[in-house]
């Protein structure tokens, strides 16, 4: 069996069938950047790079598309604020947006397009649009003609005289209908524009995203995926304008993580409720937070605090206290084959990986998987000791990497805990050359090196190093 996830569109689990065999095409909506992105935002993101990570582990080559959002009310109003320009507003928090992608150890995106670098081909969809029928100006703007799609509520499931009386409430005069939505603003004073058949403008929200999927994927995707909040009208909206003017499916799979809360209630930069990533990262490890983020189930919301994050702390640190002992055992454990009990306990042992990998292939099911991993390191270590071969240590070290690789986590070489006696030659040593006396460092360098221990500088001082 293969990998099933639930499909947001069917409201089912689903066997996983790509559009090309052993290929996944896949977009996820990404940030707004007029603003470092807080950890609610960051839950979507590890969710995205986990699916994207196992299906990598299970031999697939994935097309990963995660756009910015480079031009929007939000980046105008930050720019007038502070006096500068959307394009700088935009590169700054890009650039940020990387630092803390990296730190939160996310795989690069195959491409992180800019809705403004898109602005020709935007323009090129909507002329289409218009042309079918489906898009109609107004003094500038321009909308689309929900009604006209007659599929128009088929991922969010709501009838349309719901959407309705919603949509009233924001009736814009300048629409046929209220639930109309646009594709382009008209220019207002002091807001960046391009020139468009309609006169000079931006793009709307929702078109990038249709845009940018189809000129960089291809006119029907495999998976599109985003935060729980976009399934409307966010995603309604760009099936809408994608299969208007393709006459196709848009997205095979429609997935939807769940909100990281706090006190009950969305994580949200509006709410000012927010924990922005690099806070975090400031106090934690990116494992700890990404064991916390993938200890649920990405369509389970979860409560954030730092009592839970204080927990994965140290579930991470009894994981590590394993390693560790595996890792000693690499170093000083018995030089040879596995001993038939050994063999014995490798293959009771990769039996957790067989569950592991049926609860991922089960809707990325983490928080199994998760528990699989305790359960492992559980057994490890009850079954090992100083008298373990070398060989099974690394055969171990090398399953719990694996497992641990997919999700973010377990990835770090612990440091090697020297003897006593060798920490306090190397302290004698440091000493001997403060007081110039080189004869002494010498001879404490050489009795090291027959230990088979050397030592190196480092900025953060002298970095005790073995040799064999
Ligand atoms: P934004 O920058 O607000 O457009 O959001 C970027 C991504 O983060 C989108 O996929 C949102 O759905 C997602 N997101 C925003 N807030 C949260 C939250 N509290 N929990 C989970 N995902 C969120
Ligand atoms: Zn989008």
């Amino acid at each position: 069996m293969g990998i099933k996830l639930y499909n947001t569109m069917t409201r089912k689990k689903e066997e996983f069938i790509p559009l090309t065999e052993g290929t996944v095409k896949m977009y996820v909506c990404g940030p707004t950047v007029y603003n470092y992105f807080h950890i609610g935002n960051g839950r979507t993101f590890i969710v995205f790079d986990t699916i994207r990570k196992y299906f990598e582990y299970r031999g697939y080559d994935v097309k990963f598309v995660q756009n910015f959002t480079d031009i929007d009310d939000k980046l105008i109003k930050k720019a007038i604020e502070e006096d500068t320009t959307v394009e700088e507003v935009a590169k700054r928090y890009i650039e940020e947006y990387y630092k803390d992608a990296d730190a939160l150890l996310l795989k690069r995106a195959t491409y992180n397009p800019k809705a403004t670098e898109y602005v020709g081909k935007i323009i090129k969809f909507i002329k289409d649009l218009e042309a079918k029928g489906y898009a109609y100006s107004k003094d500038g703007d321009v909308y689309f003609r929900s009604k006209k799609f007659e599929l128009y509520g088929k991922l969010s499931k709501q009838n349309l005289e719901d959407l309705e009386v919603g949509a009233r409430i924001e009736l814009d005069s300048r629409k046929e209908d209220a639930m109309d939505f646009v594709l382009w603003k008209a220019q207002k004073e002091g807001e960046p524009g391009w020139n468009s058949p309609w006169g000079c403008g931006r793009p709307g929200w929702h078109i990038e995203c249709s845009v940018m999927a189809s000129e960089l994927l291809g006119e029907t995707i495999d998976i599109h995926g985003g935060g729980a909040d976009l399934s409307f009208p966010h995603h309604e909206n760009e099936i809408a304008q994608s299969e208007a003017r393709h006459g196709k499916s848009f997205a095979n799979y429609w997935m939807h993580s769940a909100y990281l809360n706090i006190n009950n209630q969305k994580m949200s930069k509006s709410l000012n409720n927010f924990f922005t990533a690099r806070e975090i990262l400031e106090k934690y490890d990116a494992e700890v937070l990404r064991l916390f983020m993938l200890s649920g189930h990405y369509r389970s919301p979860i409560n954030f605090s730092l009592d839970l994050l204080e927990s994965s702390k140290s579930g991470l640190e009894r994981l590590y206290n394993s390693v560790r002992n595996l890792e000693h055992i690499e170093r000083n454990g018995e030089d040879r084959d596995l001993s038939s009990e050994e063999t014995k306990l490798y293959h009771e042992i990769l039996k957790y990986k067989e569950k592991y990998i049926n609860a991922m292939d089960d809707d990325f099911n983490t928080a199994d998987a998760i528990s699989y991993i305790y359960d492992m390191v559980r057994d490890i270590n009850t079954n090992v000791s100083d008298n373990t071969s070398k060989k099974l240590a690394v055969m171990l070290l090398e399953i719990i990497r694996e497992l641990g690789s997919v999700l973010g986590i377990l990835q770090k070489v612990t440091e090697e805990e020297f003897s006593e006696e060798i920490k306090a030659l190397v302290d004698e040593r440091q000493k001997a050359r403060k007081d110039k006396d080189f004869k002494r460092a010498d001879e404490i360098r050489d009795e090291l090196k027959a230990m088979g221990i050397t030592l190196e500088d480092t900025p953060q001082g002298v970095k005790i190093v073995r040799i064999s």
